[in-house]
C-alpha cells in the first residue's frame, strides 16, 4: 500500500519510521511518503495561511499549495488516483471499520490541516478526482492533522497482511469481530502484589476459558460501552449461540 502524507511539520510523522508501522515500510509492505505542503509555496515565507473570507478569528490554509501538491503526487492524467483523507473534527467518525475499508485501498493519501483548517474548496475540487473522506479521530480538537493522521494510519496499516506476526490476534480484538470489547488479558506471575489471575484461565480447559472469555466480553460492553452492545445487539447473540 502506498501512502502519502501532506503536513507543514513533516518531522511530526517521523513517527511511521518506528516499531510495525516502520518495520512494514523497510520491508517494502508500506511505501510512505511524507511531503513538506511548504515545497508548494512559491514566496520567500513559504505562506500557506491567509485570513478567513468573511472574517473571523484565525487562519485557514490557502488552497493554492494544496492544488500543486496534490497535482505533483497525483498527476491528472495519471495512471491511478489515491483516497484521499481529510482529517478534520467535523468529519465522519474513525472507526475500525473505516480503517478495514481503507486497508483494502492500494493507495491513500492524508492532508494534514493546521490553523482553522483547509479552504473548503481543496476537498471539493480533489473529489473531482479522487475519493474524499473528511474523517475525524474523536469528538475533541487537536491543534493539526498529523496526530490524527499517525492514529489512522496505524489502525489501517496493522491490518496489512503480514504486518501483525499473528494474524490471530486481529480477530478477537474490541471493535473486532462481534463488536464486544476485549475481555480483561493476564499473563505471569500467576499472582502478583496480592492479585491473582483468575483461576478458570489457569484450567487448560479451553471451552471454559472461551465461555469466561465471552462473558467477560459481554460484561465489559455492558458496563463501559452500552452503545456498543445495543448496536451489535443481534450478532451479541449469535455469539452467545456460538458459545454455548
Ligand atoms: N476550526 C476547525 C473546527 O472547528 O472544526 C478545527 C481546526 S483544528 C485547530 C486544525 C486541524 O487539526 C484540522 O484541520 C484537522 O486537520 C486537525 N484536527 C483537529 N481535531 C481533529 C479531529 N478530532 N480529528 C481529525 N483531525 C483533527
Amino acid at each position: 500500500m502506498r501512502l502519502d502524507v501532506f503536513s507543514i511539520f513533516p518531522e511530526y510523522l517521523a513517527a511511521l519510521d518506528l516499531s510495525l508501522v516502520g518495520k512494514a515500510a523497510k520491508s517494502g509492505l508500506l511505501d510512505v511518503r511524507v511531503h513538506d505542503l511548504r515545497d508548494w509555496t512559491h514566496d520567500r515565507h513559504r505562506t500557506v495561511d491567509d485570513t478567513p473570507s468573511g472574517g473571523g478569528a484565525g487562519m485557514v490554509m490557502k488552497p493554492e499549495p494544496w492544488g500543486e501538491a496534490l497535482d505533483a503526487v497525483a498527476p491528472v492524467d495519471g495512471p491511478a488516483q489515491p483516497r484521499l483523507i481529510v482529517p478534520t473534527p467535523a468529519g465522519r467518525p474513525f472507526s475500525q471499520e473505516l480503517a478495514y475499508e481503507l486497508a483494502a485501498e492500494p493507495w491513500l493519501a492524508f492532508a494534514c490541516g493546521r490553523y482553522e483548517g483547509i479552504d473548503a474548496r481543496v476537498a471539493e475540487y480533489a473529489g473531482e478526482r479522487m475519493r474524499v473522506d473528511e474523517v475525524s479521530i474523536g469528538d475533541y480538537v487537536l491543534n493539526g492533522g498529523e496526530v490524527a493522521v499517525l492514529v489512522m494510519v496505524e489502525a489501517v496499516a496493522r491490518l496489512l497482511p503480514g504486518v501483525i506476526g499473528n494474524p490471530e490476534s486481529l480477530a478477537e480484538e474490541s471493535h473486532s469481530g462481534d463488536g464486544l470489547l476485549e475481555y480483561p488479558v493476564y499473563t505471569k506471575p500467576t499472582s502478583w502484589r496480592g492479585h491473582d489471575v483468575p483461576d478458570v484461565l489457569l484450567s487448560g480447559n479451553h471451552a471454559l476459558i472461551a465461555q469466561w472469555r465471552h462473558d467477560q466480553a459481554v460484561r465489559r460492553t455492558a458496563e463501559r460501552r452500552p452503545d456498543l452492545l445495543a448496536a451489535w445487539g443481534g450478532v451479541v447473540a449469535g455469539k452467545d449461540d456460538a458459545a454455548a
